[in-house]
């Protein structure tokens, strides 16, 4: 492997952690660079038109992260006034501090998640408001995919985004961690997501797409497991990148020789898409480390996250455990239920560094 791996941490934080490679540091300081703010920086050109053409939208935009672009689709699809149904756990809803409500007067209508991720069809069915002046306009359906790590069923997307456009809904897509969901779902599908052909990551790309298709909008993050330092994409329509981009300017998203940016996302595009399938079979080799071990509930993770609570003794021991962790330079979050995130720059010696240390905890008994 090209990349140095981290030999003293194994950072299972979040895939956001990862350094870019020395390659696609060369392909950041040899990228033609413009002034976005004029339109003419090549390289976001470059990489706003591979992803929209390989998702299959008309257009794209870069942006600094995936709360803005998050925030710029919201504000793009619902006017003041509007509403967006969401899940109680989307990033849209919960973790970007009530942008779309401070910031566009946009009000959410959080539904409570099945524990597979989705929302029931029928919660977002009776979730949509009749045109009466005491209700907000329901306006917009957004999901997230990967939610938790969880692939969301296929076929669910396909009919709640129907059920939302027979409504008259736009749909956006949350896609943080799309790849990770087009890998895994190429996997179920078994098509092999190197081998199905040009460019590479062919299967995946394929899945990506289809799940792409069933929204009117779908934002992608470059920074976490794809491995750039910086950036979202957000796709779609033409009209609708255009408002997305006025916005963005408001936010303050509009960067100059962002190019040197986007030529880390075009490299991720181009090289780390098929090789997501690594991450996913390290965190099911964790898993099974860690299944065998005392005082553990272990999920079975579906892409790269791995949820993990503690029972018993060991969750009276928990506030030690994530020091102890750290003392042994193994960094993940949580306390009762922790949270192990793999990506580019964990390997298979710090998983089983990690099962060891877990076990050596577990196995202390005070
Ligand atoms: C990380 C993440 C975001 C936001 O990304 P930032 O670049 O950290 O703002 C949005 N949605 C999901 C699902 C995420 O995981």
């Amino acid at each position: 492997m090209a990349h140095k791996i981290n030999e003293t941490k194994v950072d299972l934080r979040s895939d956001t952690v990862t350094q870019p490679t020395p390659a696609m540091r060369a392909a950041m300081l040899a990228a033609p660079l413009g002034d976005d703010v004029f339109g003419d920086d090549p390289s976001v050109n470059a990489l706003q038109d591979k992803l929209a053409r390989m998702l299959g939208f008309a257009a794209a935009l870069f942006v600094p992260t995936g709360t803005q672009s998050n925030l710029c689709a919201i504000l793009a699809h619902c006017q003041r006034g509007d509403e967006y149904i969401v899940g109680q756990y989307a990033h849209c809803y919960r973790w970007e501090g009530g942008g779309a409500a401070v910031l566009g007067s946009v009000q959410p209508q959080p539904l409570t998640h099945q524990s597979d991720g989705t929302l029931p069809l029928a919660d977002i069915e009776a979730a949509i408001k009749p045109d009466d002046e005491h209700f907000a306009r329901t306006r917009l359906l957004a999901l997230e995919n990967t939610l938790g790590g969880k692939l969301l069923p296929f076929e669910y997307l396909q009919q709640a985004t129907a059920l939302a456009k027979s409504r008259g809904l736009s749909c956006h897509l949350d896609g943080a961690r799309l790849f990770n969901a087009a890998v895994a779902q190429a996997a179920q599908a078994g098509t092999d997501a190197v081998a199905a052909g040009p460019p590479q990551g062919g299967g995946a790309i394929h899945e990506a797409r289809r799940i792409a298709q069933c929204f009117d909008s779908v934002s992608v993050c470059l920074s976490k497991g794809l491995g750039a330092p910086v950036g979202s994409v957000l796709c779609g329509s033409q009209d609708f990148i255009a408002r997305a981009h006025r916005i963005r300017k408001m936010a303050g998203g509009g960067m100059r020789q962002a190019g040197l940016l986007a030529a880390a996302g075009t490299y991720a595009l181009d090289h780390h898409i098929a090789r997501l399938a690594d991450d996913h079979a390290l965190i099911n080799r964790l898993a099974q480390g860690l299944s065998g071990l005392p005082d553990l509930v272990v999920e079975s993770p579906q892409t790269n996250i791995l949820f993990v609570d503690l029972v018993g003794a060991a969750k009276a021991r928990a506030p030690e455990l994530i020091p102890y962790l750290a003392a042994r330079g193994i960094l993940l979050t949580g306390l009762y239920r922790l949270r192990f995130v793999t990506h580019l720059d964990v390997d298979a010696a710090g998983i089983e560094r990690t099962v060891a240390a877990m076990r050596d905890f577990l196995l202390a008994r005070p």
